[in-house]
């Protein structure tokens, strides 16, 4: 038994015989005494005896009905283990809606409402007469319950009138029967323009799908990693293989990108499968997440989609795992536990004997090298894919402004209803201010980045810790007037693009105009039913979505992830670039597709531009290989943080000095280095290359706890991320 709080149990208890027989096992959720509180506890084992004795095992309080399964426990103590958190940690990824998080965790509830049935009494009062006389009301609501089975009593109320005093003046006589059912809350999913027939699939779709169910049925390898272009069909190969999985009694799961930003997919897969899907995400209100829990949990479910937390879900004999679009930063959680759905996805697969299926269009080089590939090199309407103009930025000067005059014109001459999709990894209208006089740049207080100015709201922002303050009229050291503005964000290029296309209409779309709940969807949907228009935005607008009429797509400042120190940097600008060329050419109009950059040169924008994914991943996975990072190799990062540097250095020190002998002889230990100051907290960052990733990350795991350890660290925070991403 372990509790759901940050401890570390597990901690022993009597199961009494009543629980015993009532089912109470590896996986229920009870309420246990716990130092003089209530707390709720896991069964995380059943055993004949305890090391304690008798006399010091308490009872727990009461069982609660919705549990888990003994695989999800295994599980989610597999994830504390791998990912460094706690069993507590873990386990709260497995639990119903509810239980898992807050102050007071328990479980949600189930809805219910109140119903009434005639009865033969009533039936014959309401026929010839006989028995008391009725009131208006009460004719009313047994005339309305007269054939009608169960009747919620708020509908019999808007109906006729009757109110809780008349149908238990009902009841009182024996016309009625009252009774309580429970509702489910039904999660609301956009199928518009979703079909509810399957498409006959290509000869190629065809070809990898019978791969696909002949690995369901134990034939040939059960991980696999489907190297579609968008547009592949990709979608109808897994809606393919999830009715085999199906119709073999088994079950799946669909892990799609955050759901906000895949709407499409969701209703397509809800619109095919219908009431066997349940969906899984933080979009929806907890009681309404519970509920398609239990459906899950229960068997009336069959598929679960969602995003990464989805490969939670309690689904029994699980047959088959779909990560869509595996290439998504998403899958990886950034809280504690830190862990990545992808391998979790792998983990929980293996253990149940399912497939496993990862699709991308711009797979990782991980997946690249680690699974057996299934292609589908074109796309379903046999177009092909658009061609990709790369434009040297550096031969425009820069008081021409963000736009290279190709683009301009592009834009300027888009014809009558075309569409044309325009995107910039960055809001706000300019990333940097600076002093014309002095050259001091105006940063944040608390973090060491640049204020970005949103002209909209008139504020300056950082987009780290949301801090905000007004836009200054002078230089703050030096007081001269002259303030210059550098770079460009959505909310310029907004602005640019409107000059260029008025009267026709811009629609942006980042993380400023859409936030809250369906946000995102509304903006897209609105541009889908302009007869022409621009949408500017984030790579939010190059995230799942088709648009047959979209001509042309623009990408600014193509290598800007490139310039991040990371050695991700490449794979996400392939990704990027390839992206939003496979967003376009969909419909009749073919499509263009502009790149601007200063690194025209650089290999994942020559690659992207060429569509060359495996020439790309080629030369990635050697240029991973010599430096040793993943799949080479795998990280730990030991993360450090603190209000003040100087013990950030020395606790950083301490943990090198004892870590570095209990890692393994391959393992290579990097840093401590210094990471930008952030939210007003200094970091530190200590960074493991293994190639014994399970043994060092026990290494790792030991180091800290060890008290010597614990004595150099008071008052820093760590965090330990496994696969940092
Ligand atoms: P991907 O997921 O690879 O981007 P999709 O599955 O979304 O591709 O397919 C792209 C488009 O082609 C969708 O509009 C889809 O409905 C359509 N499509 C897919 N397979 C077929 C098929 N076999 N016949 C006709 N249309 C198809
Ligand atoms: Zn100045
Ligand atoms: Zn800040």
């Amino acid at each position: 038994m372990t509790t759901t709080r940050a401890l570390r149990g597990p901690f022993d208890y009597r199961l009494p015989e009543p629980m015993v027989a009532a089912g109470v096992g590896v996986g229920s959720l009870l309420t246990i005494p716990f130092g003089g509180r209530r707390m709720l506890g896991v069964v995380v084992d059943v055993a004949a005896e305890s090391d304690l004795p008798p006399e010091r095992l308490a009872e727990p309080i009461e069982a609660i009905e919705a549990g888990a399964t003994p695989d999800l426990v295994r599980l989610g103590l597999w994830v504390a283990e791998r990912y460094c958190s706690t069993p507590s940690r873990g386990l709260a990824l497995i639990l119903p809606p509810g239980a898992g998080t807050g102050r007071r965790p328990r479980p949600a509830k189930p809805r219910t409402e109140r119903i009434a049935t005639i009865t033969a009494d009533g039936v014959a009062a309401l026929r010839d007469g006989q028995g008391p006389r009725l009131g208006s009301r009460q004719r009313a609501a047994l005339a309305a319950l007269d054939g009608a089975g169960a009747v919620a009593a708020g509908e019999l109320r808007e109906r006729t009138g009757a109110d809780s005093v008349v149908l238990r003046r009902l009841a009182e006589r024996g016309l009625i029967e009252r009774d309580t059912r429970e509702v489910r809350r039904v999660p609301r999913i956009e199928t518009v323009g979703a079909g509810a027939t399957a498409p006959r699939l290509s000869a190629r779709q065809a070809a990898v799908a019978a791969e696909l169910v002949a690995a369901l049925d134990g034939d040939g390898p059960r991980e696999r990693l489907l190297h579609g272009v968008t547009g592949s069909g990709k979608t109808e190969v897994y809606l393919a293989a999830i009715e085999a999985a199906l119709e073999r009694g088994r079950t799946a799961i669909l892990l799609v990108p955050e759901i906000g930003l895949t709407p499409q997919t969701v209703g397509r897969v809800a619109a095919r499968l219908g009431d066997r899907v349940a969906v899984l995400h933080s979009g929806l209100s907890e009681g309404e997440r519970f509920d398609e829990w239990r459906r899950l949990r229960s068997g009336e479910a069959r598929v679960c989609v969602g995003p990464r937390s989805a490969v939670f879900a309690p689904l029994p004999d699980l047959g088959l795992i779909v990560i869509d679009e595996e290439h998504d930063s998403s899958y990886k959680q950034e809280g504690d536990p830190r862990y990545d759905a992808r391998a979790v996805a792998r983990r929980r697969a293996a253990d149940a004997g399912a497939v496993l299926i990862a699709g991308s269009a711009t797979p990782r080089p991980e997946s690249w090298s680690g699974l057996e590939r299934l292609e589908l090199p074109e796309r379903i309407d046999g177009r092909p894919l658009p061609p990709v103009e790369v434009l040297d930025m550096r031969d425009v000067p820069g008081r021409a402004g963000p736009l290279h005059p190709v683009t301009r014109e592009a834009l300027a001459g888009l014809g009558e209803g075309s569409k044309a999709i325009v995107m910039l990894n960055r809001r706000g209208y300019s990333p940097h201010l600076s002093c014309g006089a002095c050259g001091t740049a105006l940063t944040c207080p608390d973090c060491d980045v640049s204020l970005v100015l949103h002209r909209g709201r008139s504020v300056l922002g950082c987009h780290h810790c949301g801090h905000t303050e007004p836009v200054p009229r002078s230089c703050p050291e030096c007081g001269s007037v002259s303030i210059s503005r550098h770079g460009a964000g959505t909310e310029r290029i907004e602005q640019l693009v409107a000059a260029l296309i008025a009267p026709a209409t811009v629609f942006r779309l980042d993380a400023d105009t859409a936030s809250g709940r369906g946000a995102h969807g509304r903006v897209l949907g609105e541009f889908e039913r302009a007869d022409a228009g621009v949408l500017v935005g984030t790579q939010m607008v190059a995230k799942g979505h088709d648009f047959p009429d979209v001509a042309l797509s623009v990408l600014i400042d193509a290598d800007s992830t490139l310039r991040y120190p990371d050695f991700r940097a490449e794979e996400r600008t392939f990704a990027l670039v390839a992206q939003l060329a496979g967003r376009s050419g969909r419909g009749d109009r073919g499509g263009r597709v502009l790149v601007q950059t200063l690194a025209p040169t650089a290999a994942p924008i020559v690659a992207a531009a060429r569509h060359d994914a495996a020439g790309f991943l080629a030369a990635e996975l050697e240029r991973r290989r010599e430096f040793g990072y993943p799949p080479a190799s795998s990280l730990i990062a030991i993360e450090l943080t603190g209000p003040a540097e100087p013990p950030l250095i020395g606790a950083g020190e301490a943990i090198a000095t004892a870590l570095r002998p209990a890692l393994g002889a391959d393992a290579e230990l990097l840093g401590p280095a210094p990471r930008f100051r952030r939210r007003g907290r200094f970091r530190r960052r200590l960074l493991v290359k293994t190639t014994a990733p399970e043994h060092d990350a026990a290494a790792v795991r030991r180091t800290l706890a060890d008290p010597a350890v614990e004595a150099a660290i008071t008052g820093v925070t760590l965090a330990v991320d496994v696969d940092p991403q």
